[in-house]
């Protein structure tokens, strides 16, 4: 997919839906019911390369008890550019991105737990060596 596709502009009214929705700040932190949070987002312009700031940056979505699914808008102003993206959020720290041009990316957005049984039974078993 070459760039002129993806840097193509949206309509007035596309644009103004966009400018209408709410900031990414309203969904964060994502908190999900085991713990696991994310407490910032954020979106390079595929134009510039810029990091937006959250009042740049426009999301529409929804989270749930275990997985948040956001449609997300990172507006440039000095580009006069809108990048599109989304992202799933899992509680068990991964994620999927979605590029501008529309490929998938599995990522984590926190490290991978160690399984906490294992901790429990290596910390009694050192209480025990060490008595
Ligand atoms: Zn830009």
């Amino acid at each position: 997919m070459s760039d002129s596709v993806e840097r193509k502009t949206i309509s007035d009214s596309e644009a103004e839906r966009i400018h209408s929705m709410q900031n990414l700040d309203t969904f964060l932190p994502v908190v999900f019911e085991n713990g696991s949070r994310v407490d910032k987002l954020t979106i390079i312009c595929s134009c510039c390369g810029s990091e937006k700031q959250p009042e740049e940056i426009k999301a529409s979505g929804s989270v749930l008890p275990h997985s948040a699914s956001l449609n997300i808008w990172g507006i440039c102003y000095e580009c006069r550019l809108i990048t599109p993206s989304a992202v799933r959020l899992r509680d068990d720290g991964s994620m999927l991105t979605r590029d501008p041009g529309g490929n998938w990316t599995e990522g984590r957005y926190a490290e991978e737990k160690k399984t906490g049984v294992w901790t429990a039974v290596k910390s009694i078993i050192s209480r025990l060596i060490v008595k």
